[in-house]
């Protein structure tokens, strides 16, 4: 959207900003979403413009009413666009007048007007694959779809079992059913423009997974598949992610008491799998022995929808952040992994950076041209 900053426009103050004084002449726009605040110091003529931007009256019009310099103000609008303080009027009335108007209002904290309806476009047409859903996939596809995603190809052979209902998005009434139809019906409930391509197949090797998602050419892929193993499935997500350039988000694992919050990969970007098998394997940690012991073959443990909730709300949330394709939202879990402990409500970390045994990246680090280019 062509944002202009001209004398003639409407500008008002963002929703979640607030303009604090501190004295000296001293402003302090505060986003109290995100928690933070650019200051500048203003002349008590350009102090009394911002407390009139209402959307209401245009610049020129406040400018005279307080006898301020329109071309300083206009830079002063630039500069506060640039940080998601101010929006023109017209952006505002599109915001409201949209069905995601939440979500933009949520993504206007990162993205200036000029910018957030076209990174709100690159996140609704992303085509998203999940592979395996179980648990974890059938609560991420919810949430995608709740944030605006409109395209997804669901991977999964099993039926709905009772056993599955104490952790998923599943009904009773759903029992019997094929997973992908179970969740294909309940994304379609949340959106009529949602497109689901179901493919009722398990995945059993490398071959398989490739021939799948080379059908479904996604943008993104969310590995939520836990037979054979977490460890073997991702893998073969790796394998496929890395020869054709798609990135991919391990979804992780919730099984114990703890819950495995996975990686994010962009291919020749950040650590891909096998280097994180690098480092985990000189790691010798007992605790991350622990961790490891998730990747095991299945084993009959107990579940609670709380972990895998949070296993699913992060990977959705890394989903988001790839698919809006920019610097100003950046993968929070390239690198690394993280594990939330039910017992404390503890999230820790553990890196995982790049390995230039594995030769995925350059030269096993990040560099900001490669980052630049994010998927
Ligand atoms: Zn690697």
């Amino acid at each position: 959207m062509q944002i202009e900053f001209s004398p003639g426009s409407h500008w008002l103050i963002r929703p979640s900003v607030s303009v604090i004084p501190v004295g000296d002449g001293v402003f302090d726009f505060f986003q109290s979403s995100t928690r933070r605040s650019v200051r500048f110091r203003l002349s008590s003529e350009i102090a009394s413009v911002i407390r009139g931007l209402d959307g209401r009256q245009c610049l020129e019009d406040i400018c005279e009413v307080h006898n301020a310099s329109v071309p300083q103000i206009s830079h002063l609008m630039e500069a506060l666009h640039e940080r998601c303080a101010v929006e023109p009027r017209a952006v505002r009335d599109a915001i409201d007048a949209a069905e995601h108007y939440r979500v933009l209002n949520f993504l206007g904290d990162y993205f200036p007007a000029a910018e957030l309806f076209a990174a709100f476009e690159r996140l609704r047409s992303t085509r998203i694959a999940i592979v395996g859903c179980g648990a974890v996939g059938s609560w991420t596809a919810v949430q995608l779809a709740h944030s605006g995603f409109e395209n997804f190809t669901l991977i999964d052979g099993d039926h709905v079992e009772e056993s599955n209902l104490n952790r998923s998005i599943f009904l009773h009434e759903d029992i019997g059913a094929p997973k992908v139809e179970a969740i294909a019906s309940a994304l379609h409930r949340i959106s009529h423009r949602v497109q689901v391509r179901r493919v009722r197949e398990h995945v059993h090797d490398a071959n398989g997974i490739r021939a799948l998602l080379s059908e479904a050419r996604p943008d993104v892929i969310v590995n939520c598949a836990d037979e054979p193993s977490v460890d073997l499935t991702s893998e073969w997500i790796n394998d496929y992610s890395q020869h054709q350039g798609v990135p991919y988000v391990i979804a992780g694992g919730y099984n114990l008491h703890l819950s495995l919050i996975g990686m994010t990969v962009s291919p020749g970007v950040s650590a891909c799998f096998n280097c994180s098998r690098i480092t985990l394997d000189e790691l010798e940690d007992k605790s991350l022995q622990g961790v490891r012991r998730l990747w095991r073959p299945k084993r009959n443990l107990g579940s609670l929808a709380p972990l895998t909730g949070i296993t699913s709300s992060l990977a959705t949330s890394e989903v988001l952040r790839l698919a809006v394709r920019s610097e100003r939202l950046r993968p929070a879990m390239w690198n690394r992994r993280g594990e939330f402990n039910f017992l404390t409500n503890e999230l820790s970390f553990v890196n995982l950076p790049p390995r230039s045994e594995c030769g995925c990246t350059s030269d096993g680090k990040e560099t900001d041209k490669e980052q630049r280019s994010l998927i």
